[in-house]
């Protein structure tokens, strides 16, 4: 048993085929839809609740769109795939994992706020 896999990761990422990009561009797409629907229901429950929670949610799930836009546009304009920082070539493990992500593991940013997900506080009255 050698440590191939190892190895495999330490070499130069594969340009992604063209069944790849397919798939990317389908799960873009389908996490596009999610991410219009959720807007839709977020906006409608802001408007008659106007909870700031509720905003910030709105804010974030905007925020993601907006990413999973850009990454359909660098899919079409043939810059997707590549890190933003380093240059490197992502490897298409990861990019199924995240398809909007523009950095390889390397480059990642600190991910802010990932100990925000404070309990949904939903009052239960009955
Ligand atoms: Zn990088």
């Amino acid at each position: 048993m050698t440590s191939r896999s190892e190895a495999a990761a330490l070499a130069v990422v594969p340009p992604l085929s063209g069944l790849q990009r397919m798939l990317l561009r389908d799960m873009l797409h389908d996490v596009w839809r999610e991410h219009v629907v959720e807007i839709t229901n977020l906006a409608v429950r802001f408007h008659s609740d106007e909870d700031p929670e509720i905003g910030a949610q709105l804010a974030k799930v905007r925020r993601s769109l907006v990413d999973v836009e850009s990454a359909l546009d660098r899919l079409e304009s043939r810059s997707y795939g590549s890190c933003d920082a380093c240059d490197r070539r992502i490897p298409f493990e990861q990019l199924e994992a995240d398809p909007a992500g523009r950095y390889c593991r390397r480059c990642q940013p600190p991910s802010r706020g990932s100990a925000t997900k404070s309990g949904i506080s939903r009052s239960v009255r009955s």
